[in-house]
């Protein structure tokens, strides 16, 4: 008998319909799902996977996102910040390894002082290493100004997930206060967009309250948007959080992950030419996740660059796996032999064709 998403997968274009279809197939389905689209990846992009160096630059944070460990009002985080040497040592570190790029993330932090010092980081790493090492910002909801200074200091990435792209879900999981706007997510996705950069956003999966049918304007919300590169992952609760009870109606951990590896393989197939995150939410429910979500259509991967004592203090969700330092010998952090057929991208930013497309056409 022919398969029933076999139809689905060979259309060109995909409605909502086809959407809901490939986020339910039977699991007899999902193997073909995940095939077709680790086949899109390699013909569009090809089959190398990218890295970035995370440095999780500071914890502090002005925002209360009711899922997020390092909320404002958890007060049972030690608060850090990274001295400049120690981002900048990170950041050395990932030009010796050849890892091409850096993901700088932190809590929201909107003082002058915070912004300054970031725009005259960005310059001093790109100078130290002749503006060879790519840098992806991942430091919230700032004003139009603040993005444009960081991208003229060197700047080139920005990632800001909208985390859930429906406005009624997106107030069930953040309070309501004039400090956690839907719209203000929104137009600071906008600017990122003008302003120049490689814009990311990215979803949770299995958030309470959260139907397929929101998945699926998910999917619809990101192709909109004409992102460039997508960072998704499970929700996994963090008992110091408002969301952090596992109630009764929560998906069950696997099912979360079972499901986040549904939307990278749609995504994928949606968005051919886009960079898609494996994220390290993925091994904290499984320990090859990452390399399920590449077998499925992923084709970046963030190894930890940040200080290991610093590690704890960066939880926004418990069971964060603690890597080891990456070394020569670990690049990645990736079981490649889980992952055949790929190729790792040394010393290369690994930036998306789809984001010289779409440039071309503004
Ligand atoms: S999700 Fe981001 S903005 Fe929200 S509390 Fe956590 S670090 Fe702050």
């Amino acid at each position: 008998m022919a398969s029933v998403i076999g139809s689905v997968l060979d259309k060109r274009e995909h409605d909502r319909s086809d959407i809901l279809a490939m986020l339910q197939c039977s699991e007899e389905d999902v193997p073909l799902l995940y095939r077709r689209a680790a086949a899109v990846r390699d013909r569009y992009i090809g089959n190398t996977i990218f890295l970035r160096g995370l440095i999780e630059y500071s914890n502090m944070c002005g925002k209360n996102c009711l899922y997020c460990g390092i909320r404002r009002q958890n007060d049972k985080v030690v608060r850090y910040t990274l001295t400049n040497d120690e981002v900048i040592e990170a950041a050395l570190t990932a030009h010796r390894l050849k890892l091409g790029s850096i993901a700088i993330q932190a809590g929201e932090n909107w003082s002058k002082s915070f912004i300054d010092n970031m725009e005259e980081l960005i310059r001093t790493i790109r100078k130290l290493t002749d503006g060879q090492l790519g840098i992806t910002l991942s430091l919230g909801e700032q004003s139009r100004e603040t993005y444009q200074r960081w991208f003229e200091a060197g700047a080139h990435r920005y990632l800001l997930r909208i985390e859930a792209a429906s406005e009624a879900l997106y107030r069930k999981v953040h309070p309501d206060d004039a400090m956690h706007r839907y719209e203000r997510r929104i137009e600071c996705l906008r600017m990122i967009q003008e302003t120049g950069y490689q814009t990311g956003t990215g979803v949770m999966i299995g958030l309470p309250f959260q139907t397929m049918s929101h998945l699926a304007d998910d999917v619809i919300f990101m192709r909109d948007f004409d992102i460039d590169m997508c960072g998704m992952g499970p929700f996994i609760e963090h008992s110091d959080t408002p969301l952090g009870v596992n109630g009764a109606d929560n998906l069950f951990m696997k099912e979360r992950f079972n499901l986040t590896l549904r939307m990278i393989a749609i995504i994928r197939i949606i968005m051919k030419d886009i960079n898609i995150v494996a994220s390290t939410a993925m091994q904290a429910i499984d320990p090859t996740g990452r390399e399920k979500a590449i077998a499925c259509g992923a084709n970046v991967v963030m190894p930890n660059l940040t200080p290991t004592k610093y590690r704890p203090g960066y939880k926004l969700y418990e069971g964060k796996p603690a890597f080891s330092e990456i070394n020569e010998q670990n690049i990645s952090g990736l079981k490649l032999s889980l992952i055949p057929g790929t190729t790792l991208g040394l010393g290369v930013w690994g930036d998306t064709p789809h984001y010289s497309r779409r440039m071309a056409r503004i």
